[in-house]
């Protein structure tokens, strides 16, 4: 029902050059693939040479971050009609780094998101809890208020091309994932908030994806939880084998 997306968040990570000789790799490498969307988001200055890179292939490119304006004086931003001019066709929201060392706020998150809609962009939103949210049992609210602080004043319609990714942020880069079964539980309280929000069938064709150390080792028990809809892989998708290695376990 739900085609598994598999998307690489590289972050700060490879030159064009570096971008260009990992996809020279990884493309042939996943060539056999149709089950499942994958899509490379790496830095914006490699977003031409990915694209380039990734012709004639099933690979779509997005981007991990933009300005939620349209054009104006925002020094070192991008828009989206710059996204969609260059064939950009997806874009990371919210992402927990982007949050803290960026101040991004479900505001801006949600003013981001109806921008990327607007755009035909298809929006990866990035939710999780911090450790000690969950230690204290906060996880339920947590993904609950950025969900709908997300999506607020958005008309239910327009969000079926969204993807959540549930991304606890203890996990992310730290090595600890989290088991496929906390993960999937997290997942179903995406799904019932969303469903709130815009309905339960629209909620059940919506894509729901993973992230926080995935690895070719861990990736095939979360992609086989039903709830899991995919992964947000960040340091195992800089190398094109490992990367091919999770696209392969879905
Ligand atoms: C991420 O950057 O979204 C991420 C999940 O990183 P990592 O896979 O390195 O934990």
């Amino acid at each position: 029902m739900r085609k598994l997306l598999i998307a690489a968040n590289w972050k700060m990570y490879k030159t064009p050059a570096e971008a260009q000789s990992f996809l020279h790799t990884f493309v042939p490498l996943v060539k056999d693939v149709n089950q499942t969307e994958i899509v490379i988001c790496p830095p914006a200055i490699d977003l031409a040479t990915a694209l380039h890179s990734v012709k004639g292939s099933e690979i779509t490119v997005g981007a991990q971050n933009m300005h939620y304006a349209e054009e104006g004086a925002f020094t070192g931003e991008i828009s989206a009609s710059m996204l969609v001019a260059l064939g950009v066709s997806h874009v990371i929201l919210g992402h927990s780094e982007r949050r803290q060392y960026f101040g991004e706020t479900d505001d801006i998150v949600n003013r981001k998101l109806i921008t990327a809609l607007k755009h035909r962009l298809v929006p990866i939103v990035c939710v999780g809890e911090h450790e000690e949210q969950r230690e204290r049992g906060e996880t339920e609210q947590v993904l609950c208020q950025q969900i709908s602080g997300a999506i607020a004043r958005i008309d239910a319609a327009r969000l079926h091309t969204m993807v959540i990714a549930y991304e606890p942020i203890w996990a992310i880069g730290t090595g600890k994932t989290a088991t496929p079964s906390l993960a999937a539980e997290a997942h179903l309280i995406i799904r019932s908030e969303l469903a709130r929000m815009v309905g339960r069938p629209l909620a059940d064709a919506m894509r729901i994806i993973y992230g926080g150390s995935v690895k070719p080792d861990n990736a095939p028990a979360l992609l086989n939880q039903p709830e899991i809809d995919g992964a947000l892989v960040g340091g195992a998708s800089l190398d094109p084998h490992s990367f091919e290695a999770i696209v392969k376990a879905g």
